[in-house]
């Protein structure tokens, strides 16, 4: 159940700071250059995008973590599209899978 939560909880932290940054840049970028083409938007919003989804998934992933119920290490998580979400300790090689995955392959 921790599994589940700790993963649902990285990606309502990552989908909030994604709005959150997409909001701001578009806001900065109206209050500086007035109303920008789509092709502009899409240029900057696509990047935004990227970094906010990226960066906060390794803030998340760095403070806060589960630890290895075997050693009490801290776990790693593996979210690679198309495979489960697995959780991994790199002392022990404990090995926990969720049913959850990431994309559709
Ligand atoms: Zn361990």
């Amino acid at each position: 159940m921790k599994y589940y939560l700790y993963t649902i909880g990285m990606f309502l932290t990552s989908f909030a700071a994604t709005l959150v940054s997409i909001f701001v840049v578009g806001r900065i970028i109206y209050a500086t250059f007035g109303k920008p083409s789509d092709f502009v938007l899409f240029l900057v919003i696509v990047p935004v995008f990227f970094v906010a989804l990226l960066g906060s998934m390794r803030l998340y992933a760095k403070y806060i973590h589960l630890s290895c119920p075997e050693c009490g290490s801290k776990l790693k998580m593996d979210n690679r599209p198309g495979t489960p979400v697995t959780y991994h300790c790199e002392k022990c090689n404990y090995l926990y899978r969720t049913s959850m995955t990431i994309g559709s392959r």
